[in-house]
């Protein structure tokens, strides 16, 4: 008996059903594959940043030895143009917001345009906590900026790091040393008053091998890292080997970072 609803399909019925059914399971295939791709590129994202960028996932804190190999490994790999081809794409900037950041080292750079910190250490989002201002000078907003990094962001690693060729410290030998006696009269001013210390101290000493400009460079470098590590606030760390201050310098020609 038949239902008065029913009547067997004609071919093209069948074919055309066959076709809409092949047509939904090609659409789910299609959405299924590109949320699947969604999933890799967030877990790319991640392995990357498990690999290679350690230091800022929230479960791993950087050694200050680990820090530092990190630095070294990253500044050889920009001098050497072989670069790491850090993430840094939709993706990693999820993965930053989400986790937040977990920099493994704090450079306090000077603001020539030519040391930008990320590029010449080879690091990526969320790598380095940058202090930067001309003649990587330490005043009390930097050295809070320092404080926050460490304390709150448990950076283990601190770096002062000069330049060749910096023309604040130029700027601070040429009008030597009014500014520390009047560091109210300019902002500018109050800027060279915290590098000319380093000039007077240089010209103390008889016996410098290299060029004024470059040992005053060298010099305000080593006065901000004992002021970083004068900090009482963050002694107990440098006492217990969490912490560490160092100077290092940049050559612009060369592309390389010496260490001190
Ligand atoms: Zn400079």
């Amino acid at each position: 008996m038949k239902f008065f609803f029913w009547q067997k399909p004609r071919s093209w019925q069948k074919y055309t059903a066959y076709s809409i059914v092949g047509l939904v399971l090609i659409g789910v295939f299609i959405v299924y594959s590109v949320l699947s791709e969604d999933e890799k590129a967030v877990e790319k994202a991640w392995s990357t940043k498990n690999s290679t960028q350690s230091a800022t996932t929230s479960e791993v804190t950087l050694s200050v030895e680990e820090s530092m190999q990190q630095l070294l490994e990253g500044n050889k790999r920009y001098i050497e143009q072989k670069l790491a081809g850090k993430e840094i794409n939709q993706e990693y900037r999820q993965v930053l917001k989400e986790e937040g950041q977990k920099p493994f080292a704090v450079i306090v750079g000077c603001s020539d345009s030519r040391v930008p910190p990320e590029l010449i250490f080879d690091q990526a989002f969320g790598d380095l906590f940058v202090v930067r201002v001309a003649g990587n000078v330490i005043d009390a907003v930097a050295m809070a900026s320092v404080e926050y990094a460490v304390e709150q962001l448990h950076s283990p690693l601190v770096v002062v790091l000069g330049h060749e060729s910096c023309g604040a410290v130029k700027a601070a030998v040429d009008n030597c040393c009014d500014a520390i006696d009047n560091p109210n009269d300019s902002n500018m001013n109050k800027l060279l008053s915290l590098i000319q210390p380093s000039v007077q101290e240089v010209k103390k000493e008889a016996t410098q091998d290299a060029p004024l400009y470059e040992a005053v460079t060298d010099k305000n470098v080593a006065i901000m890292v004992e002021k970083i590590k004068q900090n009482p606030q963050l002694s107990t760390l440098i006492n217990q080997g969490k912490l560490s201050i160092v100077g290092a310098k940049y050559h612009l020609e060369s592309g390389e970072v010496d260490f001190f």
